[in-house]
């Protein structure tokens, strides 16, 4: 939960003709607006400590310059209350107060906005464009929007990828590989700069995470550029490789228009990040929807036991592997349309609803714009074809659809996500993205939609074990900034030893099965769908069967504890009337820490305590808290570890 405090007189605006500032503050966050010498810039301190330094605001378009001899007009600030109440996100209920800070700006004798959305840990911002005399529409070439860091700064970066590479000619994904603790100097990997959100160290001084939200088919996805000097990095469009070549790196709308929000979350510590709403914030549904939809966990089959799997008898057994385990889902992956057919598709749906569980169906977005030949493919593509296989999944009872392999971040790209969740939303049916963009705002804008991929997923651990060995590192690296702007469909929590549906082959997993269980907690998507097989039921310890029997996949309030990127991090989520605390190590040495859990627990107070013991085995016990803000945990290298407790 959040508490806010917001002094009345934090708020100071000003505006004259030739100091030409504003600024706008909530609790201990303070934005300043500069114009001088032509050209807007905005920085940002929080408590006393410049976080964010003089940074650009500007574009180019093909309606001119807005970039260069900007003058201000005029600033209005008005207080605004978000409250929404979400239940796919890390916290069900939003309500905080806010301030807008509206810039209206001269470039030359065109009109445009600059708005601010201020909060005490966030601020977001966008262009606003109004019509230009009989100027309708707006191409836009290029934006010198740009965030400046502070020279100490460091970065936690995940490379932007070359596009019509890897997999099929399927990138970019978001499936690169973050670095931690880089000095800004550092160059990105492939030299396309680096995919949201981006992580900021401020030395001692504070924490930036930046993103962007409120992307729809109005306008491409962004990224943030190689970097430029001088603390510098900047808003870059797509490439014009991506969805092989096809489409414009341009976006183009009509006037009046907006841009995508691009958004700052600021603290002396971790936890407004790990915490922030913002991405949900500052956007608003497109669409009601006429249908329930319900979350939950499900089976996979293709993780362990992969393409050879989809076929009518194994996706029966892994529909018996969720009833087992009571959870609500199987998917079904690729190549169903050749291995199982259409024709029985009808019979393994009838099977599952059999023993309560529901179907998700794989599709590839594809497509002209790469080579995936894994089937069904060209129906996601083509508005026609698309609406009759929704309507075929409907008139059976499918509950939704995993859509594959997207082409990159353009402009038609995000009119083709907005139309799958469109029309999926017509039939009923949940959308998951895989192989996909960054979710930007699209819980909230969209009420289908149920989850992305765009992360370097549980998949990676079959293919390699360069990935297993990273898996301590990169689980603890999620929680501060991918999954901290976006529901995020990762496909983890495996307890088979190797990454191999025998279990005696394949790659080694290095973390212990508490390490496993905790995932299920710091990752965050209202659908799991979880890497189990069947042989788990008879070869995983109980205590783990048991715990992912019940654990909830839906939050109302998130909670970080303590950690770092990369390193360790414990965080609290609430279900009904229950905290879930996890604890995670993801250093190869034993962590001896005790942490403050008085929030959440009270003395005396009875808890479940999962944990592994000296042999890595996992194991439950009732503890009885004696102290609140020190209870000590002993966690196994790559080791973890779990308290249950009733909210007293
Ligand atoms: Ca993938």
């Amino acid at each position: 939960m959040k508490f806010l405090f917001i002094s009345l007189a934090s708020l100071f605006v000003s505006v004259s003709a030739w100091a030409q500032q504003a600024s706008c503050s909530v609790g201990e966050l303070s934005l300043q607006v500069n114009v001088a010498s032509g050209r807007a810039s905005y920085s940002v301190t929080y408590a006393g400590q410049q976080l964010v330094k003089p940074s650009p605001v500007g574009f180019n378009s093909n309606i001119g310059d807005f970039f260069n001899d900007i003058s201000l007009v005029s600033s209005d600030v008005t207080d605004v209350v978000v409250d929404y109440s979400l239940d796919r996100i890390k916290t069900s209920h939003v309500h905080h107060d806010a301030r807008e800070l509206v810039l209206h700006l001269k470039a030359g004798q065109k009109l445009f906005d600059v708005r601010f959305h201020v909060s005490a840990n966030d601020v977001a911002f966008r262009y606003e464009i109004p019509k230009q005399g009989e100027t309708a529409s707006i191409r836009i070439f290029s934006e010198q929007t740009g965030f400046r860091f502070p020279d100490n700064s460091t970065t936690f970066l995940c490379p932007q990828s070359t596009s019509m590479v890897g997999w099929k000619r399927t990138k970019p994904s978001y499936e690169e590989e973050y670095v931690s603790d880089a000095p800004m100097s550092a160059k990105s990997a492939m030299g396309h700069g680096y995919t949201f959100p981006c992580l900021f160290h401020v030395g001692d001084n504070g924490w930036v995470l930046v993103s962007e939200t409120g992307v729809d088919s109005r306008f491409c996805a962004s990224h943030l550029s190689d970097y430029k000097g001088d603390g510098l990095y900047q808003i870059a469009y797509p490439m014009p490789e991506e969805n092989n070549g096809n489409g414009t790196v341009e976006p183009a709308m009509s006037l009046p228009g907006v841009t995508p929000w691009r958004t700052l979350t600021l603290g002396n510590s971790l936890k407004p990040i790990v915490e922030t709403t913002i991405a949900n914030d500052v956007v608003k549904p497109l669409y009601s929807s006429l249908n329930t939809y319900k979350y939950g966990r499900g089976t996979w089959s293709w993780i362990l036991w992969q393409d050879g799997s989809i076929n009518l008898a194994d996706q029966k057994q892994f529909v018996d592997l969720a009833a087992a385990m009571k959870f609500q889902y199987v998917l079904v992956d690729n190549w169903w349309d050749l291995n199982i057919t259409r024709d029985s598709i009808p019979e393994l749906v009838r099977y599952a609803n059999q023993k309560g569980v529901d179907v998700f169906l794989w599709y590839s977005s594809s497509g002209y714009w790469n080579d995936i030949e894994q089937g069904p493919i060209n129906c996601m593509d083509n508005s026609i074809i698309r609406k009759r296989e929704m309507r075929w999944m409907r008139s059976l009872g499918v509950k939704g659809i995993k859509v594959d392999f997207f082409g990159g971040d353009k402009q038609e790209t995000m009119r083709l996500y907005e139309q799958i969740l469109s029309d999926a939303d017509d039939n009923g049916l949940m959308v998951i993205f895989h192989g996909c963009t960054l979710p930007r705002g699209w819980e909230r804008m969209y009420p289908n939609y149920v989850g992305s991929e765009a992360v370097l997923a549980s998949e990676n651990l079959i293919f390699d074990q360069h990935h297993c060995d990273r898996e301590p590192v990169t689980t603890c690296l999620h929680p501060f900034i991918r999954n901290a702007v976006g529901c995020m469909e990762y496909g983890g929590c495996f307890l088979n030893k190797r990454m191999h549906r025998s279990n005696a082959s394949g790659n080694f997993r290095r973390t212990t099965d508490l390490f496993q269980l905790t995932t299920t907690i710091l990752f965050q998507n209202p659908i799991q769908n979880f890497a189990l097989a069947p042989n788990n039921l008879d070869d995983a310890p109980a205590v783990c069967l048991d715990y992912l029997r019940s654990v909830p996949t839906t939050w109302t309030a998130t909670s970080f504890i303590d950690g770092y990127p990369g390193k360790y991090v414990a965080l609290a989520r609430r279900n009904a009337d229950k905290w879930y605390i996890a604890f995670t190590n993801g250093t190869d040495k034993p962590m001896n820490k005790s942490l403050d859990l008085s929030q959440f627990v009270t003395k005396n107070q009875v808890v479940k305590f999962y944990y592994d013991d000296e042999k890595g085995n996992p194991q439950l016990k009732e503890l009885k808290i004696k102290d609140p803000k020190k209870v000590p945990f002993k966690l196994l290298p790559n080791g973890g570890s779990i308290v249950i407790c009733d909210i007293q």
